[in-house]
């Protein structure tokens, strides 16, 4: 039976940087994935001359090598930054509508502030007052969070008391009075999947703030390379990987790991386990059920799973600019309606007016698809249990028909792309469910409602000694945060093994 310091379940964002530090630092650590790629979502496919990007929309938390963000050092700090060429995005977004409105907001704050000024002339205070409470909103945040404030209290931080957990929508109401422009200043809660009436203010402002301040990025390759730069990096520090082999079972004996049997049947030893899939799929099916405490058991319970999605990737046969998208991020707007009703529409198994947002990353990156070709990514926003309720033999159907409205309202923005589709590729919550093994397909882990925000996230540790989740259901989702929340949960199984080495020399003097 082979032993290893560590094992590392899923070989997503989390789970391969939590892999390549520990390998780093001179542990035995074993990578079980069951794909037969890294990445998880952070992962490409070919369909005829493409090569279409999964997941990342726009990277954040890199920043410049002048000004770099907590990302570019930590990947620094891995060896893998020689490995990958980023590419800055400069905007943030486009927004269109069918009736011909059009907005594009630069990453720059005063170009930003300029151009919503000149578009909604009515709202020119209000905007301006807006971008400054954001300002100093994450400027708050910057003191107690990033910098660890031992002592932080009302009267220093003012904006984060009074605002973090309001939702997003009741700030918009309370600064503007245009539902078009509350509407085109909160797009990004697709990113965080909760609509704005329950999306804490904490995200809305901060992902702003993030992409002002350190710029969203791209990377040559796609998010595939990022995944291969850090698997890569794993091996060649002495690490094992095994793909088209999951886990099957966590042995726990008296509260302690002790072990994983792997898809293979083979029994493998180990103190330590990193679990980068849902705590749901680690307790009920890796687990048996008298490992489960009642702590556990409530915790799960309290939770919402998060919304999944409903993803079309489209080659064209010319470039971006033939089509008229001259932006790399587009959300295409047909309703402005930012209240409860779209979780309704997220449940219904049809396209109406749902918000999409459509990437063509060859706008930044000529190169990113064959010469004289582009792509888009287009993903909107669903749970995954309608999907689950669809008969067998209606689901391509059901799927079909989807494609084919978001296909129409694609046009309706960019009518000259009818003329140029060389390939599509849909996917639905059930593809999501089948390609990450999460519970209704969630793409975002946990759902981030208010109450479920920052902080009170339920983190990365377990009541089983030895184990520890990392990725998007032990806290944030994104690409950023579930890339660093491997390395620092890295670093915490080192301390705790130091920790644990001590004890034992104290128990056997
Ligand atoms: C369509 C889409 C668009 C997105 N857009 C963006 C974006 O623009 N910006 C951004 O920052 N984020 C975006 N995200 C979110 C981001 O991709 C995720 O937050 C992040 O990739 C999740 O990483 P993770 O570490 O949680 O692992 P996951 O990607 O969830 O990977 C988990 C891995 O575990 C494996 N696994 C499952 N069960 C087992 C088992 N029993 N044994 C072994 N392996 C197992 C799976 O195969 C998978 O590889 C998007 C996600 C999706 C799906």
């Amino acid at each position: 039976m082979q032993a290893y310091d560590v094992v590392v379940i899923g070989a997503g964002n989390g789970g391969l940087t939590a892999a390549a530090k520990l390998a780093q630092e001179g542990l035995n650590a074993l990578l079980l994935e069951r794909h037969n790629i890294p990445g998880g979502a952070a992962t490409s496919f070919c369909r005829g001359r493409f090569e279409f990007e999964v997941a990342l929309h726009q990277l954040s938390g890199l920043g410049t090598p002048d000004k770099p963000g907590l990302l570019r050092l930590q990947l620094d700090k891995l060896g893998v930054m020689d490995d990958l060429e980023f590419v800055e995005i400069s905007d943030f977004y486009h927004v269109a509508t069918p009736d011909g409105f059009r907005i594009t907001l630069k990453t720059n704050r005063e170009e930003t502030i300029a151009v919503l000024k000149d578009q909604f002339p009515h709202e020119k205070d209000a905007i301006q007052r807006y971008f400054d409470l954001m300002a100093s909103y994450a400027n708050d945040m910057v003191g107690a969070f990033i910098f660890r404030d031992p002592e932080p209290s009302r009267e220093k931080y003012p904006n984060l008391y009074q605002y973090a957990l309001r939702n997003s929508k009741e700030i918009l109401d309370e600064y503007f009075s245009d539902p078009l422009l509350k509407a085109v200043l909160s797009v990004y809660w697709g990113y965080i999947g909760v609509p704005p009436t329950r999306l804490a203010f904490a995200y809305l402002s901060m992902i702003l703030f993030q992409y002002m301040e350190f710029k969203p990025y791209h990377v040559k390759g796609g998010s595939q390379a990022i995944s291969n730069a850090i698997l890569n990096k794993f091996i060649s520090n002495g690490g094992s990987a095994r793909f088209n082999c999951g886990a099957k079972k966590i042995i726990v004996d008296d509260g302690q790991i002790k072990g994983v049997i792997t898809d293979d049947d083979d029994e493998v030893t180990t103190r330590y386990v990193v679990s980068n899939i849902s705590p749901i799929a680690t307790y009920n099916h890796l687990m048996d059920p008298e490992h489960i405490s009642q702590d556990v058991s409530v915790e799960m319970k309290s939770r919402n799973l998060s919304t999944s999605a409903l993803t079309m990737f489209i080659g064209f046969d010319c470039g971006p600019e033939q089509l008229g998208i001259t932006e790399s991020t587009n959300f295409l707007m047909s309703s402005t309606d930012i209240s409860d009703g779209l979780f309704d529409r997220m449940n219904r198994l049809d396209i109406k007016d749902e918000l999409m947002v459509l990437s063509c990353y060859d706008v930044t990156d000529p190169e990113f698809s064959p010469a004289g070709t582009c792509q888009a990514n287009v993903v909107t926003l669903k749970y995954g249990e309608p999907w689950l309720r669809i008969p067998p033999r209606q689901y391509h159907d059901v799927k079909f028909r989807c494609a084919d409205a978001m296909l129409k309202r694609i046009y309706e923005i960019y009518p000259e792309a009818k003329n140029h589709v060389e390939e599509v590729e849909v996917g639905t919550p059930l593809t999501h469910m089948r390609y990450l093994g999460h519970p209704l397909g969630a793409i975002y882990g946990y759902e981030m409602l208010t109450k479920d925000s920052l902080f009170f996230q339920p983190g990365r540790h377990s009541p089983i000694n030895g184990l520890s989740f990392v990725g998007g259901w032990a806290g944030d989702n994104g690409f950023e945060p579930t890339l660093r929340s491997g390395i620092s949960a890295a670093k915490s199984i080192i301390r705790r093994m130091g920790q644990d080495k001590n004890n034992f020399t104290n128990m056997s003097s």
